[in-house]
């Protein structure tokens, strides 16, 4: 039984959301305050959070940004709602690791199937039986869907490793952002080239030494896309 987090003050969106959810099946808990969340979130163990933006004790955004940075719950996939007054725009969405985002008042069954949608998308991604991917001194592990650098394990967003499992089965390839953006998020998905570029940027900053002359794993072709090197030169 899959399992989602609801990170909700409002009581009445929350038990809404809840009773829809369990109707089709899904294990549901909740947490109020957004102090207690990533307590929750680690004890929990949930396949998906739905966060709402405005909360008692830390807000939606810095939950989000705290799950992201966290090796052990990064990847767990994030509706967040946000109410039409909160000036949340999706670049912002995007920028802190959510996976998609509904503005209040939203259709219930509407977010049950973004629900849905998403954990397909990461299930699909999760038992995928895969070889080890190994460049250099980065490792992908598609059975345990996750990656290392220098033997260190990195907490990449969803999108940032599939991103990064796309590139590297490509290697040595030129890559469109539109090939990108088709292939990672879909045509319905936001639609903005500048999507690929943020989330490019995102892991370049996990797996590249930011120095001039230092470790590079993803080159711009300008003008084009990019592509992942080959191999890592000693
Ligand atoms: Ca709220």
């Amino acid at each position: 039984m899959k399992k989602v987090l609801i990170i909700e003050d409002e009581w009445n969106i929350f038990e809404l959301i809840k009773f829809n959810l369990e109707t089709q099946g899904f294990n549901v808990e909740g947490v109020q305050d957004g102090g207690l969340a990533i307590e929750k979130i680690l004890e929990y163990q949930p396949d998906l959070i739905i966060l709402d933006l405005m909360l008692p004790g830390k807000d939606g955004i810095t939950i989000c940004r705290d799950v992201r940075i966290n090796p052990d719950i990064s990847y767990t996939p994030i509706i967040m709602l946000t109410a039409k007054s909160e000036e949340f725009d999706k670049v912002l969405g995007l920028e802190i690791g959510a996976d998609d985002y509904m503005t209040k008042p939203f259709g219930v069954k509407e977010l049950c199937a973004r629900v849905k949608a998403v954990l397909r998308r990461t299930e699909s991604l999760l038992f995928k039986e895969e070889e080890a991917i190994k460049i250099g001194e980065l490792l992908i592990e598609p059975k345990a869907f996750e990656v290392y650098l220098d033997e260190k394990k990195l907490a990449l967003t969803l999108k940032e490793y599939e991103l990064l499992v796309f590139l590297a089965k490509h290697r040595g390839q030129v890559l469109t952002r539109d090939q990108l953006l088709d292939q990672i998020w879909g045509f319905d998905y936001y639609g903005e080239t500048r999507t690929v570029d943020v989330h490019i940027r995102y892991l370049r900053k996990k797996i590249e030494d930011q120095s001039e002359h230092g470790r590079k794993f993803i080159e711009t072709v300008r003008g084009v896309g990019y592509r992942f090197v080959e191999k890592i030169e000693d």
